[in-house]
């Protein structure tokens, strides 16, 4: 494969690995650009892509192996945190890391990775495997309490229904099935208290007022 052809080689089918093995036999200071489009990867469970990366990839040669440099941007499956309702949450990332080789570029012999086990490195064969490091890049990414609009309103605390889903007015019809038990009681308290006086005032106009007096000469009685 010629170099033109190594720079030129599509990033499908597998997305964010790149063959360096050209690029470490070039001088520090040395760089290849990638543009992304479309590519897909999986994500640290649970997390989901809703739709696929794209932005860029800058390598480096330094010194000692290549220095990694990417902006990057995709959508994740998630959940509005109010409303619950399904979302697409964008999401975009920044890498900036050092990969090292694991085998010497032109000797092919084992590098030792004790100095710095955590290094990111390059396979045996000269790949730059970037996807690990976009997928956990992105799930850290991910928002803590992700809103399907800025001002979602939520759930009703009474029903548990979209509140923005439409009106959303909670009559007595609508009460929890346990207050309109109690409701129930209401009108027979209500008649009982309008039962009393009318009671009263009858037994008073059978024996005290005579029919057709008025209302205030009863009220007058009463007070003294
Ligand atoms: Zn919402
Ligand atoms: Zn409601």
């Amino acid at each position: 494969m010629s170099a033109e052809a190594r720079r030129s080689r599509p990033v499908d089918p597998a997305p964010l690995t790149y063959n360096v093995a050209q690029l470490l036999t070039e001088l520090p200071g040395a760089s290849r650009h990638y543009t992304l489009a479309g590519a897909t990867i999986p994500l640290p469970e649970p997390l989901r892509l809703a739709d696929p990366i794209e932005g860029r990839v800058d390598l480096g040669r330094t010194n000692r192996g290549l220095i990694v440099r990417g902006e990057l941007a995709a959508s994740i499956e998630g959940e509005c945190s109010r409303c619950l309702r399904p979302i697409e949450i964008p999401v975009t990332v920044r890498i900036e890391e050092e990969a090292l080789p694991s085998i010497h570029p032109e000797s092919g012999l084992p590098l030792a990775a004790g100095t710095e086990p955590d290094a990111l490195r390059l396979t045996d064969h000269h790949e730059l495997e970037l996807g690990p490091v976009v997928g956990e890049a992105i799930s850290l990414a991910e928002p803590i309490a992700p809103l399907c609009q800025p001002d979602c309103p939520g759930l009703c605390p009474i029903c548990g229904e979209r509140l923005d889903a439409g009106p959303h007015d909670h009559g007595d019809d609508d009460i929890d099935p346990r207050l309109a038990a109690l409701r129930a009681f209401r009108p027979a308290d209500e008649a009982g208290d309008e039962d009393e006086p009318d009671a009263e005032s009858d037994g008073q106009a059978a024996v005290e007022a005579a029919p057709g007096a008025p209302v205030e000469v009863d009220a007058d009685r009463q007070t003294r």
